[in-house]
């Protein structure tokens, strides 16, 4: 399995080689998809897990032992669906495919699972939509 999780490192262990040990201790594939991260800063990291589940959770029990906040990707991101015009423009921005116009309906669906929250779709959306909370550095 996959899966995309936002890490939010506090300022004392953001520069640790965390990614390094996890990947040695536990032999997990892990695809760093945005890091905003500097030694001594709260920072964040976007990443994606790829193996079996009971090595994810012991993943995300590992961030946990280190004090890393584990959240997953879905849950920092959301947009005003109740002022949503469909208009599609950020389906076409999406390149992962998490927002789409679909039939029969024709209106804007978005799956959360395919988000590597790229913001693209903040900028394209005339009416302002969406929000993210992603780097508490933004
Ligand atoms: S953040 Fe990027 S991947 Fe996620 S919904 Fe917006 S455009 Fe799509
Ligand atoms: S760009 Fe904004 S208004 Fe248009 S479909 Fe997307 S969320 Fe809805």
């Amino acid at each position: 399995m996959t899966q995309k999780i936002i890490l939010t490192f506090p300022s004392e262990v953001s520069g640790d080689p965390i990614i390094y040990e996890l990947i040695r201790t536990y032999d997990i594939k892990v695809n760093i998809l945005k890091a905003e991260i500097q030694p001594g800063q709260i920072g964040t990291l976007l990443v994606e897990l790829d193996a079996e589940e009971d090595k994810v959770e012991q993943a995300k029990a590992f961030f946990t032992s280190r004090g890393i906040a584990t959240n997953p990707v879905s849950s920092r991101i959301s947009y005003d669906e109740s002022r949503c015009i469909h208009c599609g423009n950020c389906a076409s921005a999406c390149f992962a495919g998490a927002l789409r116009i679909t039939p029969p309906d024709w209106r804007l669906h978005f799956d959360p699972e395919k988000c590597i929250a790229c913001k693209l779709c903040l900028k394209s959306c005339p009416l302002r939509l969406f929000s993210i909370e992603f780097s508490p550095l933004n």
